[in-house]
């Protein structure tokens, strides 16, 4: 069964720097990552990402930013073709403390747990994990093109349209062009 992304390179003990605010610490790591249908995944026939990240504690968490990049294994939406979709992401996320320390005037108590879509710390640990998958996942096109002016497939016969017209095409004139040949073919009797 296929997990979602569970790398232990990306469960970083942060109890170093978490004793003084704005210590910092950096994280690189390479993985090995495609595509699954539950997210992005660790797969040996995977494409290389690397990952380069400052953390920098704060008072209610870590502060995490760098970069991710690399290359990941992708179809292309219209021809079909495998190629590698490159990947350029800057990073720049917060963790939270899970329960924070709040001064009322009855003095210090334990906050709520803060809203579902901030990443959480998990004691002395950061698991980027699922930021890493969001993030990537985020940036990639419904529409993934192996080249920005890709010809896609003929849909008559199946040709690759990029390698070169197929027969299918020089049959199917456009009927503004129809009109133009016929003009051009006349000017050429004169
Ligand atoms: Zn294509
Ligand atoms: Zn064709």
């Amino acid at each position: 069964m296929e997990r979602g992304l569970d790398s232990s390179q990306l469960r970083v003990n942060v109890s170093g720097i978490m004793r003084r605010p704005f210590a910092r610490s950096r994280l690189r790591a390479g993985l090995l990552l495609c595509r699954g249908e539950r997210g992005m995944v660790e797969d040996a026939a995977g494409s290389p990402v690397l990952l380069d990240l400052e953390l920098e504690s704060a008072p209610d968490g870590v502060r995490v930013r760098g970069s991710i990049t690399g290359l990941l294994p992708a179809t292309c939406t219209r021809c079909a073709a495998p190629f590698q979709w490159r990947l350029e992401l800057d990073v720049d996320e917060f963790f939270c403390r899970s329960t924070l320390p709040l001064l009322t005037p009855q003095g210090p108590r334990e906050s709520e747990i803060p809203a579902e879509d901030v990443y959480l710390l998990d004691g002395d640990t950061i698991d980027l994990n699922d930021m890493v998958n969001d993030l990537i996942l985020l940036s990639l096109p419904i529409r993934m093109l192996c080249r920005k002016d890709c010809r896609g497939i003929c849909p008559r016969c199946g040709a690759d349209l990029n390698q070169g017209d197929c027969d299918c095409r020089s049959d199917e004139v456009d009927p503004r062009l129809e009109v133009l040949r016929r003009w051009l073919d006349r000017e050429g009797e004169q």
